[in-house]
């Protein structure tokens, strides 16, 4: 099971502007010295982290980004206008690979953390410059160096934000299927069908979660068993962790305590992490059931977690728990801005 989000993109530097030769036009001086002047260096394609960013689906939207070439000089000895760079915005911990080669180009760690993917090229030098004592008369100037184009793959390694914690059969993966479901603007994004146990999750074009289903937690996982640990290990990371219990079952409180229990009896310090609870299945009730459950089953839970109905076969409160989910990701990582 891959958590990664890949995205391919052609880079093309600019080409140096080439050195032209020009010759000073003075009064009573029939042929001035050489004043051709140098070209502007092409632009470059930085790719830089920003800490705003949490998936690669903006570079989804396009093929190439192509810097602008430099300009060519200019008589009087006027430099060109060197070309403009273009800087590619990536999620921290994104990591640069030659699409062919597979070799690493390079990784950005940190927010602002930049690292060039695409020099662009040198601008030619202008007969101005090749003036010296031997040579009073250049003719010549250079061309600019040529940009360079290359074909990069960008990798990153998702975190989960929201983590699923639930007894088999409570509606965890249905739960991911249905809220992580292609919409409209994002159907061509090949993320959600890559890994289905990991969804991303969009409240709007910009406000995205990934929420992971973790298969197992509850059997095996305490007892280091199977696939159990290791995405337990993966949980440690979330920022939030949903609980998923089925309206179906007989004891809702106590179901609730038994999955505290268990991560309890792993790692304490997953019970510091915000949660949420999630009744699932409310489809099975009559809709004036569904109207009272809150006050129903409000004295089986804590009341500092918010508890919200959800049906994921019937499209029944998930928008809220999305929102919900959306919103305490980004109080935690808003939290967590201010720690660093
Ligand atoms: P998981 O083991 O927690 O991942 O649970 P699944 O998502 O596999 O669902 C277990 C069973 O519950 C399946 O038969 C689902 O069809 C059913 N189920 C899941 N969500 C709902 C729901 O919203 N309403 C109803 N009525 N059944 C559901
Ligand atoms: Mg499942």
């Amino acid at each position: 099971m891959k958590f990664l989000d890949e995205a391919d993109l052609k880079v093309r530097s600019g080409d140096g502007g080439k050195g032209i030769v020009a010759w000073r036009k003075e009064k009573f001086v029939p042929k001035g010295g050489p004043s051709g002047g140098d070209g502007g260096d092409g632009g470059s394609v930085y790719v830089e982290a920003d800490e705003n960013l949490y998936t690669l689906m903006d570079l989804s939207h396009s093929k190439h980004v192509y810097a602008e070439d430099g300009e060519p000089g200019g008589r009087r000895e006027q430099t060109g206008a060197t070309g403009e760079d273009v800087t590619i915005r990536v999620p921290p911990g994104t990591v640069v690979k030659d699409r062919h080669t597979g070799e690493t180009i390079g990784e950005v760690v940190e927010s602002g953390q930049r690292i060039t993917v695409a020099e662009g090229g040198a601008g030619g030098r202008g007969n101005a410059f090749f003036k010296s004592s031997t040579n009073q008369a250049p003719r010549h100037a250079e061309p600019g160096e040529e940009g360079e184009e290359r074909e990069l793959t960008f990798e990153l390694k998702l975190m989960a934000d929201v983590g699923l914690v639930g007894f088999p059969n409570a509606g965890k993966s249905t739960l991911v299927s249905s809220v992580s479901a292609a919409e409209p603007e994002t159907a061509d994004y090949p993320f959600t069908t890559l890994t289905p146990q990991l969804g991303m999750v969009y409240v709007s074009e910009f406000e995205t979660f990934v929420m992971a289903d973790i298969p197992g937690i509850i059997e095996e996982a305490h007892t280091g068993k199977g696939l159990g640990l290791q995405f337990l290990r993966h949980i440690e990371r979330t920022s939030v962790l949903l609980f998923v219990i089925p309206i179906t079952s007989s004891a809702l409180g106590e179901e609730y305590e038994q999955l505290i229990h268990e991560l309890e009896s792993y790692e304490a310090d997953l019970l510091d992490k915000p949660r949420v609870i999630a009744l699932s299945k409310v489809d099975v009730l009559a809709p004036d059931e569904r109207t009272l459950l809150p006050d129903v089953v409000a004295d089986e839970f804590p009341d500092d977690v918010p508890i919200l109905p959800i049906s994921a076969v019937a499209d029944i409160g998930l928008d809220q728990l999305k929102y919900t989910l959306y919103e305490t990701v980004e109080s935690t990582r808003s939290a967590e801005a201010i720690e660093a």
